[in-house]
């Protein structure tokens, strides 16, 4: 069975809880795409973990976590973020975490040159996370990268090194008029930070092709969600990779595997991080009380993510362009409090309503179309079945499915890994 799990709509979703909870019945979960530049919050047993590299898999002992060769990797983070576990007791090996050697290594001068470029571009920013992750994509396609197979090999990557400094300077110091970088210092970095971490390099998509033909059941778990893929999101304001289903076999090197199955996740109201269209917005003390009830922070960043109601428009593209099979629905219970829940049925454009996802200036002048359903005005965090649920929580979750047209398999209620059920 070889299983994608990916967001649906702008990311924050809840993936990482959903690729905890049904992780259980895989024995591979495999990141394929992004950097450390978002972050998956996991609640379990044994406690609170934030993760922005290494699969969600890592949590459970009997899982073998792959980094796929469609990912970009800060290796200073990884091994914080490897050292962080292990103080929690998490025992990592290079029998549970198998990393690329064709993922590409997120350098200094990548984050450098995000921080510079934000800043030149002042209040025409684009919000990135300032973690290089758009200009390490951009030297992956000029073909300028360092990729995690080249520390095997510490001869070569030096002289490698000092090539691809020299020609980044250009940009840097000649661009930017900063400071330039010296080779020796990434040289060295890279050294200090692939210690320990070399043990876990090896060619990712051998390792899996020989899984698949045993049989084993693999996850594909990606960061963010259909609206911020390169492709089909809200371009520019996307992320820099392929965060769709059909990216998974590619970044992870599987080519010529048809995935099983896709499991979308959908949060039950939408919210979005950093600047570009935002449709079904809201503001003022509306969209406060509701960041507040879902604790829409960035678990990469802290920032206040922006919020709005459930977006039937953008969702349905969403489910749309990952071909979700069946759908998790998520943070039911952070609408309880509302006595009607909004809904974004149409946007709006010119006086006409529509009611697919459009692109580019359209997308910038719609206007959101809002209709209002029941609240259930009731605690739901203990229901663990379909029937439990208060019929006008069940109302909303059933309005959604018709209008999204997709099943909707599972419901969650709380953080927690057992905060969930699984519709009849
Ligand atoms: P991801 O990147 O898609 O994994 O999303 P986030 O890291 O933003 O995770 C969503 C946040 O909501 C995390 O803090 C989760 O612990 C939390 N969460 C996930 N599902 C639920 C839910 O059903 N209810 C509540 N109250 N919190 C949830």
């Amino acid at each position: 069975m070889l299983t994608a799990i990916v967001g649906i709509n702008w990311g924050d979703e809840g993936k990482g809880r959903m690729v905890d909870l049904l992780s259980s019945e895989y024995d591979i979960v495999c990141r394929y795409q992004g950097g450390n530049n978002a972050g998956h919050t996991v609640i379990n047993d044994s406690g609170k973990y934030i993760l922005n590299l290494l699969p969600s898999g890592i949590l459970r002992a009997d899982v073998t976590n792959v980094m796929g060769n469609g990912m970009v990797i800060d290796l200073e983070h990884l091994n914080g973020e490897i050292n962080k576990l292990r103080k929690s007791g998490i025992n990592i090996t290079s029998d549970n975490l198998k990393i690329s050697n064709r993922a590409i290594i997120c350098l200094p001068y990548n984050v450098q040159q995000d921080i510079l470029e934000e800043e030149r571009l002042k209040d025409k920013k684009f919000g990135s996370t300032r973690r290089g992750i758009a200009p390490v994509y951009g030297d992956k396609y000029l073909k300028k990268g360092i990729r995690m197979g080249d520390l095997l090999n510490k001869k070569s990557l030096q002289s490698k090194v000092k090539e691809i400094v020299q020609w980044k300077n250009l940009l840097i110091e000649g661009g930017y008029n900063s400071t330039a970088f010296k080779a020796d210092d990434i040289y060295n970095w890279l050294v200090k930070f692939s210690e320990g971490i070399e043990d876990y390099i090896c060619d990712t998509g051998i390792f899996l092709e020989k899984a698949i033909k045993e049989g084993k059941k693999i996850m594909f778990e990606a960061q963010l969600g259909a609206l911020r893929d390169i492709d089909f999101g809200i371009y520019p304001y996307t992320s820099s990779s392929s965060t769709i289903a059909a990216y998974a076999p590619i970044g992870s090197g599987i080519p010529g595997h048809k995935l099983t199955n896709t499991i979308g996740i959908m949060k039950a109201y939408s919210s979005c991080v950093g600047e570009g269209p935002f449709t079904c917005e809201m503001f003022g003390d509306e969209a406060e009380a509701l960041r507040k009830a879902g604790g829409e922070y960035g678990a990469a960043t802290g920032r206040p993510r922006r919020v709005g109601p459930f977006d039937i428009v953008a969702s349905k593209f969403g489910v749309m362009v990952q071909g979700a099979d069946v759908l998790a629905l998520t943070k039911l219970d952070i609408l309880s409090y509302l006595d009607k829940v909004p809904v974004v049925t149409g946007y709006k454009i010119n006086d006409k309503v529509i009611e697919y996802f459009p692109t580019g200036d359209y997308l910038d002048i719609a206007t959101p179309v809002i209709e209002y359903v029941d609240g259930w005005k009731c605690d739901i965090s203990s229901c663990r079945k379909e029937s439990d649920l208060p019929e006008k929580a069940l109302a909303y979750v059933k309005y959604i499915e018709e209008k999204i047209g997709c099943k909707i398999k599972y419901v969650s209620v709380g953080a927690k890994r057992e905060d969930y059920l699984i519709m009849k």
